[in-house]
């Protein structure tokens, strides 16, 4: 029989713990407990529902692009509850001098895939089209060394473009600014097209050529479960052994002895033959420090961000006079503390009656630690203040709910993939050693539940 510890219980331990257990009801010789520090698994995946809404405290949803959470979901037997994001309404607009200006059709991500749109858009400067048609000529170059996102998309469009995409973008999903962000590890593809074919521009072109080729139907662009994100998480503990699951229980260090593994919570030390770290980078550094110091050095250098969410429902007067789309992404240099806000009742049409819009707004990274000291009452006074002033919101809401997460997360530096290959080299010298979670390859809900199930098979394999 092994034994395996896993520590965490957000997705990425879940994940690992639904792995373990599907092998173990297969008849592999194989026994498992999850420690998880707070009564309740699942992380950061929490939902609350309220006067018929589906409110996400944490994430709303995945990109289905990346398939692991919806193949997660279908292993649970829970694949009829996935819904998909209601694309035939998306539309996201940048606040751009005070006024929501919508993203022209055909850029992906940032990068310009129609003239016409892109070319009568007053989201860029001239200067900044013209820019973008040079683009179009930038020679194929093979980076030495790893550089910022806001370098990276500077060299191919100029400023402007940084400050009104690619930041905003990126910090609705690393909560970070794309002047600290590693373009290799957070658009490992935009770094290999412009290897392979130098101009961004000319390589989505090529990509989108490819796809209409392929008669694919295009799946919606986010995927997100019908009663929210938390059942994903309530699924899979309903799937473990009761007994498998230890809650309320913070792990205080984890090391190897006499070829195994002893994990210490309270006043209670367990042996194990394996262990799954799950945790975010710094909680993983503190319990490791006993493993390897050498290690925890590195975990510990991961940084992270913090980030608030605010969930406001109101009346349907309120949905009828709120722009169509998706929401509204707030460049730092709009002077507001809001960095974004998602019209979750259009994006996802399920998680509000028709007689109530659900907005979502997000606070992240520096904006966040600004109004982190303030109570619920006054932060959700800033929120209302700065959507007055955005989209001329006046009313009351009728119920407002403030979610803080403290350095959730994790921030892809420059160099990020050479320190991971730093901890990788470590953790193979502990042999029965693994790590999961959103510090490593990925942040977002599909690459946790990879790594967590990743994590689980290979410790079938040492
Ligand atoms: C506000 C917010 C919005 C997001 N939005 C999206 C989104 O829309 N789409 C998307 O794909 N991703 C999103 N993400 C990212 C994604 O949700 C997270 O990266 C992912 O859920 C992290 O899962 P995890 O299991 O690695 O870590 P966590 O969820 O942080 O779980 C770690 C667990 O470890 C426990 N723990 C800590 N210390 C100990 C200890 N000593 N002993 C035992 N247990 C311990 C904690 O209590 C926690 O339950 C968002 C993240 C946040 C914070």
């Amino acid at each position: 029989m092994i034994r395996i510890a896993i520590v965490g219980g957000g997705i990425s331990g879940l994940a690992a713990a639904f792995e373990l257990e599907q092998q173990r009801r297969s008849g592999v010789e194989v026994e498992y407990v999850l420690y998880e520090s707070s009564p309740r698994p699942g992380g950061v995946l929490r939902t609350e529902h309220i006067d018929g809404c589906v409110v996400e405290a944490g994430p709303d949803s995945f990109v289905s692009e990346k398939p692991w959470a919806a193949d997660l979901c279908r292993a649970l037997g829970i694949g009829d509850q996935l819904i998909g994001s209601n694309d035939a309404d998306r539309k996201t607009y940048i606040l751009t001098r005070g006024r929501l200006v919508e993203m022209p059709d055909g850029l992906m991500f940032m990068v310009p895939t129609k003239i016409l749109p892109t070319g009568l858009s007053s989201l860029f400067s001239w200067k900044t089209k013209v820019r973008m048609a040079q683009e179009l000529y930038h020679p194929p170059r093979v980076a030495e060394q790893d550089e910022s996102v806001a370098a990276f998309v500077e060299r191919h469009y100029g400023t402007e473009l940084v400050d009104r995409l690619a930041d905003p973008l990126l910090s609705g999903v690393y909560g970070g600014e794309a002047a600290n962000l590693s373009v290799r590890a957070v658009l490992p593809r935009f770094a290999e097209m412009e290897r392979a074919h130098g101009s961004l521009g000319r390589a989505m072109l090529a990509a989108r050529k490819k796809m209409k080729g392929s008669r694919k139907s295009v799946p919606p662009l986010f995927t997100s479960l019908r009663n929210g994100m938390q059942s994903l998480a309530a699924t899979i503990v309903s799937r473990l052994m009761p007994t498998s699951l230890l809650t309320n229980i913070a792990v205080q260090s984890v090391r190897a002895e006499a070829g195994r593994w002893v994990v210490s919570a309270g006043s209670n030390s367990s042996h194990f033959d394996r262990v799954i770290i799950a945790l975010p980078a710094r909680a993983a550094a503190e319990v490791l420090q006993n493993a390897s110091r050498e290690l925890a050095a590195e975990l510990a250098a991961i940084q992270y961000t913090s980030s608030i969410t605010i969930g406001l429902g109101y009346d349907r007067e309120v949905r009828q006079s709120l722009p169509p789309g998706f929401g509204f992404l707030v460049p730092r240099n709009e002077g507001k503390l809001l960095l974004a806000a998602t019209f979750v009742h259009n994006k996802f049409p399920q998680r509000a009656p028709e007689n109530r819009a659900l907005l979502r707004c997000f606070f992240a990274g520096s904006n966040a630690e600004k109004v982190w000291p303030l109570s619920d009452n006054q932060i959700v006074g800033i929120v209302r203040k700065e959507l007055q002033e955005i989209v001329g919101l006046r009313a009351e809401p009728l119920f407002a709910r403030v979610y803080k997460w403290k350095s959730a997360m994790a921030q892809y530096g420059v160099g990020h993939l050479d320190r991971i290959d730093r901890i990788e080299r470590l953790r193979q010298q502990l042999p029965g050693l693994a790590l999961a979670g959103n510090a490593y390859r990925g942040i977002g809900v599909p690459d946790c539940v990879r790594s967590g199930r990743d994590a689980a098979k290979g410790m079938m394999k040492s």
